[in-house]
């Protein structure tokens, strides 16, 4: 099969297993009945055959490729294989794999032009699974590594070298990405939402592949049927997040807002079931490392709006217990529910606050997720901007630094892009007029609105656990 697959790819014809043409004796064409139509079988992908597809987020075609395929319908579809018997699952190549999708046979279309399956090629991702095949040993070797060392810090929340890994570890880290490729779980209820997912989540083996899973907004359980989840809302005691509340504003945070916000602490060490429901949903959104099940050496601080029924799961954000490299945040989501409404910018706001409490400058663990470095860049443009309007006398980076809690090294990178800064003497210094600041914020408008009443934060700094508490 597979290998008639590319001998049709290379001769560009589209798959389809016509009978020969009839040879008929000439003249008597015309008056031969026609013979009765078989549909034609249709063509089956494979996976990482390159495509055109019909994208759901759009309605155009989009160069993609098939991950994968599942049978649908009967499974005793008469004769061989026939392409339509099947979902395919795929990735769109200029897209993000938020965008990946289960499609059916009639949305995708062989792609036979060079160009075009040049133009393919030069987007696929590199993949261990299905490396190039004119990649050169030294470039494919570059590939594996990179994507290798992308996985392995997904999983472990650490960025060991590569080199380090034993074949056996590589060969999980290969058959952990065959497995993460495709979206197992395609649908929550959160209260009163219904939000399709974004990735794949390590949910326990006897919900990882439900259709759709049903969560308790307070407590966060998990369950299978709207019954269960009916029920258990009958039984359930919580109104709000376990741990402490640590802010409550009194009013919504902007006009554009309903309810009033707050912030909880809850410690991964003892409200583990909670913490690990929350990465298991996060990770339905997030497509790189959460903490999965290691949440004991992590501080999870969620974000909710506050009403008559209780508190409601806005987004959160986890910081390591004690960051030898000065993290303040590790994971970040504000739930698709709850997104556009400036409340990544919130979450992200109320980190620096806490690391302005401990007297320490922050910065966010990397890689940050895509969605989550937008929020990250306008926060820090905004802050930066505000403060060098505002701000009368001179300043200096390192005072930004103090006066922000945000790491020298992310506010020079912020001025940066704005050539706010220059490189004088072996050192950056500010390069800033009113006017330039002016310009920028014409275009950045500051939302001053959506803002953390530090006046508001009832926390402490924890005491450093002692070093043998420290993750591996
Ligand atoms: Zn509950």
């Amino acid at each position: 099969m597979a290998s008639d697959a590319e001998e049709k790819e290379k001769t560009g014809e589209a798959m389809v297993a016509t009978p020969g043409p009839v040879q008929r004796p000439e003249g008597l064409a015309e008056v031969e009945e026609e013979p009765p139509k078989t549909p034609e079988p249709k063509r089956v992908y494979e996976a990482g055959t390159q495509v055109s597809c019909k994208a759901s987020f759009d309605g155009q075609n989009h160069p993609a490729e098939v991950v994968d395929r599942r049978r649908v319908g009967r499974t005793d579809t008469a004769g061989a294989d026939d392409g339509g018997a099947y979902l395919y699952y795929v990735h769109y190549l200029e897209y993000n794999k938020r965008l990946d999708e289960w499609v059916e046979h009639g949305r995708l279309s062989p792609i036979t032009s060079p160009a075009e399956l040049k133009k393919c090629d030069s987007l696929r991702s590199p993949s261990v699974l299905s490396p190039r095949h004119d990649a050169g040993p030294g470039q494919l070797e570059r590939k594996v590594t990179r994507n290798l060392k992308r996985r392995y810090d997904e999983i472990h929340h650490t960025a060991p070298d590569v080199e380090d890994l034993t074949p056996a570890e590589r060969t999980l880290e290969k058959e952990h990405e065959e497995k993460t490729k495709v979206k197992n779980i395609q649908m929550i209820e959160l209260g009163k939402y219904e939000l399709d997912t974004w990735y794949y989540s390590p949910f326990p083996d006897e919900y990882a592949s439900a259709f759709k899973l049903f969560f308790c907004e307070y407590c966060l359980k998990y369950m299978h049927s709207k019954k269960t989840l009916v029920k258990h809302m009958h039984k359930c005691q919580a109104r709000k997040p376990p741990g402490r509340e640590i802010y409550a504003s009194t009013r919504p945070p902007s006009v554009r807002h309903k309810n009033p916000v707050c912030f909880h602490e809850i410690d991964g060490a003892k409200d583990k079931r909670y913490c690990q429901s929350l990465c298991l949903l996060s990770k339905l959104f997030l497509d790189h490392k959460t903490c999965y099940y290691d949440v004991e050496h992590f501080w999870f601080y969620v974000l909710t709006e506050r009403d008559a029924q209780g508190h409601h799961i806005v987004g959160y954000f986890s910081k390591e217990k004690n960051s030898q490299e000065g993290f303040n945040l590790a994971c970040i989501l504000t739930l698709p529910s709850y997104q556009r409404k400036g409340y990544g910018k919130l979450l992200i706001a109320f980190s620096y606050e806490l690391s302005k409490l401990e007297g320490k400058v922050g910065t966010p663990e990397r890689p940050l997720s895509d969605l989550g470095l937008v929020s990250y860049r306008s926060y820090w443009t905004r802050v930066l901007l505000g403060l060098l309007r505002d701000y009368k006398g001179s300043l200096s980076i390192k005072d930004l630094s103090t006066l922000t809690a945000i790491r020298t090294e992310d506010i020079v990178q912020t001025l940066q892009t704005l050539n706010l800064v220059k490189y004088y003497k072996g050192q950056h210094i500010l390069n800033v007029t009113q006017r330039a600041v002016e310009e920028h914020l014409k275009v950045h408008k500051l939302s001053r609105d959506v803002a953390i009443d530090s006046s508001r934060i009832t926390w402490k700094p924890h005491a450093a656990p002692n070093s043998s508490s420290k993750k591996k």
